[in-house]
Parts: structure tokens; sequence; C-alpha cells
């Protein structure tokens, strides 16, 4: 019988196809390989080739826009929206409008074209953290930004359309619906429950233990309920924050190994897939901090999106979350001995 599940927060429903169990081998995919390194304009010596440099983690002694950085944020050549412009709305009957102004950066995670994020030591992937921090928080000095998004595609399936490992981030003039969504979803639940659902959320999952992936002291990784996805992953914060610039500095570290063992595992089980994953934090000018809780959510691009899925809003998951964290869970056993199972 398959089942139907709700999300808590976004209230969206899911159909958990449980007839037919799926198993991390039953996905093909694109195989994800880079393949551009002749002309990557983001491998190191060639930095004249990206605009320049905004934020840099460089040797001490090396110059800006030359080589000698471990992690790098240039503006993005092709940016969806534009730095200069204002934020006034004009309307035309029903219609509204406003100047396309925000800003695009790219994160350029390291030096070496042929990794991966999840590959990278942890004290590597703490510097990526250190550096999505920076920008998120001095963004925020902007008046004119709302929201900004951090995300990261991983292979062409996912958007990207270059292969050295980067992530990005878009600074927004208005609040994204998904954030406003998740909010009001937070605000409805703390009216009634008094407190945040997140973190209802967390206490159930880390009593019933079925849908933990992975944790550490301050971080867990989970199979939500309601997973949209075959192997759909959250990363939370375990302690109630709705903001992830405030990221203390001694979380920097146990942050980048959730991340880095989260990633690490969706690559062995399910063989280097195509993914996106984005932060969803509290807007920039949100005073209710006590209602959110901010997360990473991945999404390994496994299925694909049809008919169903953009007319309903419903979603089809063929692996149950339970079974995807057991997988999540189980694989330094390694991808051979889940599949001999
Ligand atoms: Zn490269
Ligand atoms: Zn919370």
């Amino acid at each position: 019988m398959p089942e139907l599940r709700k999300d808590p927060i976004s209230r969206r429903w899911v159909i958990i196809a449980t007839e037919r169990a799926a198993r991390p081998t039953d996905f093909p995919h694109e195989e994800v390989a880079p393949n551009d390194v002749e002309r990557c304009p983001f491998c190191e010596g060639r930095e004249g080739e990206t605009p320049p440099e905004i934020f840099a983690f460089r040797a001490a002694g090396t110059a800006r826009n030359t080589p000698g950085w471990r992690v790098r944020v240039v503006p993005n050549k092709y940016p969806a929206l534009r730095i200069e412009g204002g934020t006034e709305r004009t309307h035309v009957g029903i219609f509204a409008r406003m100047d396309g102004v925000g800003a695009h950066e790219v994160i350029v995670e390291t030096t070496e074209h042929h990794t991966h994020l999840g590959l990278l030591p942890t004290d590597h992937v703490a510097d990526v953290i250190r550096a999505y921090l920076q920008r998120y928080r001095d963004l925020k000095n902007d008046p004119r930004f709302a929201y900004a998004l951090l995300f990261r595609n991983h292979g062409r399936t996912a958007g990207a359309s270059l292969s050295h490992p980067h992530s990005q981030l878009i600074a927004l003039p208005v609040v994204p619906n998904r954030a406003a969504h998740e909010l009001e979803a937070a605000e409805r639940y703390f009216g009634r429950q008094g407190r945040c659902i997140y973190c209802a959320m967390l206490e159930q999952e880390m009593t019933s233990r079925q849908r933990v992936v992975w944790e550490n002291e301050h971080f867990i990784a989970l199979a939500p309920y309601a997973a949209r996805f075959p192997f759909e992953t959250w990363i939370l914060p375990k302690v109630h924050e709705a903001d992830f610039g405030a990221v203390a500095a001694e979380l920097e570290v146990p942050l980048a190994r959730a991340l880095g063992e989260t990633l690490s595992r969706l690559h062995t089980c399910l063989k280097n897939p195509p993914y996106n994953f984005m932060i969803h934090t509290i807007p920039y000018r949100e005073e209710a901090r006590h209602v959110y809780h901010w997360h990473l959510e991945i999404i390994p691009r496994l299925t694909q999106v049809a008919g169903f899925e953009w007319g309903s809003g419903f979603y089809i998951n063929t692996v149950v979350p339970e079974d995807a964290a057991r997988f999540l869970r189980e694989v330094t056993r390694g991808v051979e001995a889940i599949r001999a199972r």
C-alpha cells in the first residue's frame, strides 16, 4: 500500500511508494565527470578570467587575483541580478515590477579541479563555510537586500555549467516564497504550541532515530519524514538558531564535518550523484528569531519532476525515508555491500 505523508512545515503531501522498495543502485544518473579543465576559469592561474575577486583565503604575501588562494569568491560573470539599482516597486494594474537588483557571487571552493566538496578535508570545508559566512554577513549590510540564498549545484542535471567545485550566493531584494512559507508555517506552529516546529521535529527524530543519517554534538543529518525525493537529506543545528549568519566560530568545524560526512556518504552510496543543496535561513530583516530554525537541504537529482508534480505540488518518492537513512548510515560498509544485500 503506498503511503501519503504530510510535511508538517510545508504542509506538502508526498506519496511514498512502498510497494517497490527502490535501492541506491536503482537510479541510473549522469556520470558527474570534470571535463572542462582545459578552459576552466576557476582553476588556479586563470584568476584573470573571472571578474575581480571579492574575498579570498590566500597565502600571506600573495596578491589579489593571483595564485596562492585556498577559497576564492568572485562575482558571477553572468549574474542573474545586477548590483546597481533601487528597490522601488511600480504597478501596472494587477502587475508589479522592480529593478533586477541583487548580488550574484561564486564561491570557488578549491584550486583543485578534480575533486568534490564532500571529499575535501574537514579543515578545508570549514574554510568554505567561513567564506559563506563572510559573504552572507557582508551582504546583510546592504539595506536593499531582504534575503540571501546560498546554494550548490553539482552535475549538469543539477544545473552546474562548470564542473570545478563551487557554490553560489544570490542576494535578493525580496524574500523568496519558499523562505516566506517556511517562516509562516513556523510562526503558525509557534502560535499554537509555543515552540519552534523544527526543534519539535528534531526532538522526535532524535528519540525515534529511524531517519537519522549522521550526527555530532552540534548538528544532525536526517531523512525528512515526508521527503520529496529519494535520499533527500537535511542538516540542522541541534540547538535552536534561526540565522545561518549567527553560526558561532566554534561551530564552523562541526558544521564542516556534518556537511562533508553527509555529502561523502551520498557520494559513495549513490556513486557521485548530481545534487543541489541550499541553505534556508531567516530573512535578513526578520525579527522573529524564536520561531524559525536554519537548515541545509540536500536534494540528489535522481528522478525527474513531471506533470503530476508540476500540476499537483505532490511528489512521488520511491525510496522510503527510513530506508534512505539506513542506506546512508550503513554506507561505510561500501556500495558493494549494499548491492550484495
Ligand atoms: Zn577548474
Ligand atoms: Zn528551533
